[in-house]
């Protein structure tokens, strides 16, 4: 796919700003293997730079041009960000697909998803403002008391390259909506569609520092920020292994974290299921976006003698189920792997307890329920699991017990900006999306309810029909 991909300098107080070390990074087309371009590379020079314009963006005018702003101020930013990378969305799938190597119809599937976010929020910071100062009932009347809600401040948002536009906007979308000012840090590995979006923000006229956009490398660009004595907040998505360093840089400075991290999700397949239904869930969970998804459900945990039924039945439909986890022959360039299948696996190996983050199922058979559940939660990870049965009784009941940040019933993977997100043990702490963790303030905001107690959305297929991912082959 030809395309020519912009040249773009760093993002710094609403204009473009060369690197002050005028350092860049090429970017390699995951598909060719060619230098397709480069995008700048911020370092700590450039860092001090967008955290003082972030900082100046929230304290302008006293505040009152945009952290101090009323919400419906805001939504008109989020709502004319949303139009414009609608009007943008072909180019937009066509730049995210060369950059990070998915295919163009997920791209595209990505775009919707990030127009539908900044719209979500945008209607939240409207409905912001009938929410201040919520009254607190107090014992005595001699005192009146009130809750407001004021954004935390200056927020950096690190993000990794599976998802480089939406998973920077599931950060962007709330922190602005909420009135922070922001810094985005998105993957030295595709940064591209991120730099776009600072094109959109100037063309919306957001007022400038609002949103400052650092690619870079981890260890200087994200390092620095997460270290920065003026930022307030540290949002990341990414490994486990990056987390701990933020995590430790953050703790020098008692500031607050949110963690979106790896994952190595079971999905559970009991023997009454309609057996085409559970195949394509099956596979949709582990190799959609080429299996590079954080909440995958690469582990199939399964009842026994259904395993090679499994297997020859997705074959006869069409779906591309192959032993092997090598390059495909056909394919001489770009950094290709076969969908992969790994049987007679035991617990100790490195194919069930680590992430591969690739298009890698592994499978194993139960024989009882609970012998089920004691696999799935067999993981230092707890991001998405699945269940997958007719029996509705069954599906609450091992629902309730996987250990997992979010659960699907009868499906795996699908995921709505309304609903929270997040996980549990190695897989992060804090959530992010949904209409909770605006007013509740978690993410931007100063409380922390989500420390209380752990909130998780339950998602279920309900459909009669097919999810009809795969088509059957053409004759
Ligand atoms: P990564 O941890 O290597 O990098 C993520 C981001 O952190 C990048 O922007 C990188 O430059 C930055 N970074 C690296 N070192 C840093 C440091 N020392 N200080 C600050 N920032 C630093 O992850 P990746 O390879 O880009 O992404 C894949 C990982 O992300 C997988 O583990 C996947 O499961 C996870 N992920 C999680 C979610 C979720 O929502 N839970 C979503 C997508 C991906």
């Amino acid at each position: 796919m030809a395309i020519p991909i912009p040249s773009r300098q760093l993002f710094i107080n609403g204009d473009w700003a060369e690197p002050l070390l005028k350092k860049r990074i090429p970017i390699i087309n995951p598909t060719t293997e060619e230098i397709i371009g480069d995008i700048p590379a911020a370092t700590a020079e450039d860092v001090d730079v967008a955290v003082q314009a972030a900082r100046s963006a929230l304290t302008r005018n006293k505040g009152k041009d945009w952290a101090f702003a009323s919400g419906a101020v805001r939504a008109k930013y989020l709502r004319a960000i949303a139009t414009k990378i609608k009007e943008r969305k072909p180019v937009l799938a066509k730049l995210e697909t060369v950059d990070c190597g998915k295919p163009l119809s997920e791209s595209e599937a990505d775009m919707d998803d990030v127009i539908g976010c900044f719209e979500y929020y945008a209607d939240l910071a409207e409905g912001l403002d009938a929410k201040q100062k919520a009254p607190i009932s107090l014992p005595m009347k001699t005192f009146k008391s009130y809750v407001i809600k004021e954004p935390i401040g200056v927020v950096a948002l690190i993000v990794p390259w599976n998802y480089p536009l939406l998973m920077a906007t599931w950060k962007v979308a709330p922190a602005l909506a909420a009135g922070c000012a922001a810094i985005l840090k998105p993957s030295e590995l595709a940064s591209v569609t991120c730099l776009e979006l600072g094109e959109v923000c100037r063309e919306v006229d957001l007022p400038a520092g609002v949103l400052n956009i650092l690619p870079g490398l981890g260890p200087e660009a994200g390092a620095s920020l997460a270290s920065h004595p003026h930022v307030d907040k540290i949002s990341f998505t990414g490994s486990t292994v990056t987390a701990v360093k933020i995590m430790t840089a953050a703790a020098q400075r008692v500031k607050p974290v949110t963690l979106e991290l790896g994952g190595k999700g079971p999905i559970v397949v009991f023997e009454d299921v309609d057996i085409d239904k559970a195949v394509e869930w099956t596979i949709f969970g582990c190799f959609y976006t080429n299996g590079q998804i954080c909440s995958a459900t690469s582990r199939l945990i399964v009842h026994y003698e259904k395993v090679m039924n499994f297997i020859s039945n997705a074959k006869s439909e069409g779906a591309t189920i192959l032993y092997g986890g090598n390059r495909p022959k056909h394919l001489k360039k770009g950094f290709f792997v076969e969908p992969t299948i790994i049987t007679d696996v035991t617990t100790s190996m490195q194919i069930w307890r680590e992430e591969v983050f690739g298009p890698v199922l592994c499978v194993k058979t139960f024989t009882t329920e609970e012998e089920a559940i004691e696999l799935a939660n067999d993981t230092h990870y707890g991001l998405g699991g699945a269940v997958v049965s007719k029996d509705r009784e069954r599906c609450d009941r091992v629902s309730k017990l996987l250990q997992n940040g979010a659960v699907w019933v009868n499906c795996s993977q699908p995921c709505f900006c309304q609903a929270p997100f997040g996980g549990t043990k190695w897989s992060g702490f804090g959530r992010e999306l949904g209409e909770w963790y605006l007013p509740k303030l978690q993410l931007f905001f100063s409380d922390n309810y989500y420390l209380n107690y752990l909130e998780y959305p339950v998602t279920e297929y309900v459909s009669d029909e097919q999810w009809g991912w795969y088509q059957p082959p053409k004759q």
